[in-house]
């Protein structure tokens, strides 16, 4: 493993969207805690990511999309159904978010994990973004790498509390990715596109049932399907406190999921990058805590103790 260690940042991802659940600020304050207080702060080093170009966004969005969020004509309907308000800066970040985690996947293709403190909009379908999400980052990185050939085949494994129903819609009649999503059975979307395989749970399910389901099937996916790529969604809420999720996961739990998918990478020897996607924590901390447990443990897995 090299010595530094890459984690792909930009303060531009806190963009302004008044007073709402989605935590902006919660990147901002991942990086200032692993500059603080992780065994890793000297190595680290927070790389900004270049925003995605008009070729990358349209190999997997309509071009009428992203002209009309470049040109601020979306309308009121595709605003309501993004549920955030729309301004320059937000599809600034969003496009930034997307080269965020393409970065992503070139540093685990090279030193085999690759973070984004950002990232996992899976809600974004190739027409309309909607649940928070403008871009599917998700998408965009993958098609990226299979663009320039670094891949051939790809896995996401969703583990956000929603379904992943942009990217399962995306990757719907594409035999090179296999999408993976173990989500809340009753929550958004109401409507799930079929991903490759989706295990929708029972409200408030435990950390048993969750993992039980993870080790049940994630390791089947991968000895199958062979993926040279894991990209690894993993959401904060299906933490038992989360205000629009309705798990009933722990923080313990949470480390167990991360540490069990981090595993499988290196068991099967797959790059895995990983993106953050959601997290409404009645706390703005837990969501933070969360995150960055899942930075830290993939780091201390894959780099050893600093
Ligand atoms: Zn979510």
């Amino acid at each position: 493993m090299p010595d530094k260690i890459r984690l792909i940042y930009s303060k531009d991802y806190a963009v302004d969207i008044g007073n709402h659940v989605f935590p902006t600020a919660k990147y901002t304050l991942i990086k200032e805690r692993l500059q603080g207080r992780s065994d890793f702060k000297n190595r680290i080093e927070f790389v900004k990511p270049a925003p995605a170009t008009d070729e990358d966004i349209l190999a997997v969005h309509r071009k009428e999309y992203l002209n009309k969020l470049k040109n601020g004509k979306l309308s009121k309907e595709e605003i309501f159904k993004l549920e955030l308000p729309y301004s320059r800066e937000l599809v600034k970040a969003s496009l930034l978010c997307c080269g965020g985690t393409m970065a992503a996947v070139d540093i685990a293709l090279s030193d085999r994990l690759g973070i984004h403190i950002g990232g996992g909009f899976h809600h974004a379908f190739p027409d309309h973004g909607e649940g928070f999400c403008v871009l599917n980052d998700i998408a965009v990185a993958i098609r990226s790498a299979m663009r320039r050939r670094l891949v051939k085949k790809a896995l996401v494994v969703d583990c956000d509390l929603h379904h992943g129903n942009g990217t399962a819609a995306i990757f719907l009649e594409d035999p090179s990715v296999f999408t993976f999503s173990i989500h809340q059975e009753n929550n958004y979307p109401f409507f799930k596109p079929k991903s490759d395989l989706d295990i929708g749970l029972r409200d408030r399910a435990s950390d048993k049932e969750y993992l039980a389901s993870l080790y049940e099937h994630v390791p089947k996916i991968i000895s199958d399907f062979k993926p040279e790529l894991l990209m690894y969604v993993a959401g904060a809420d299906p933490y038992k406190e989360d205000q629009i999720g309705g798990l009933a996961m722990t923080k313990e739990g949470l480390v167990k999921r991360d540490e069990f998918i981090y595993s499988q990478a290196i068991n099967y020897s797959i790059p895995i990058a990983v993106v953050m996607a959601g997290g409404y924590a009645f706390s703005e901390e837990d969501t933070v805590d969360i995150h960055y447990n899942t930075i830290v443990t993939g780091l201390k897995l894959f780099y050893g103790k600093s």
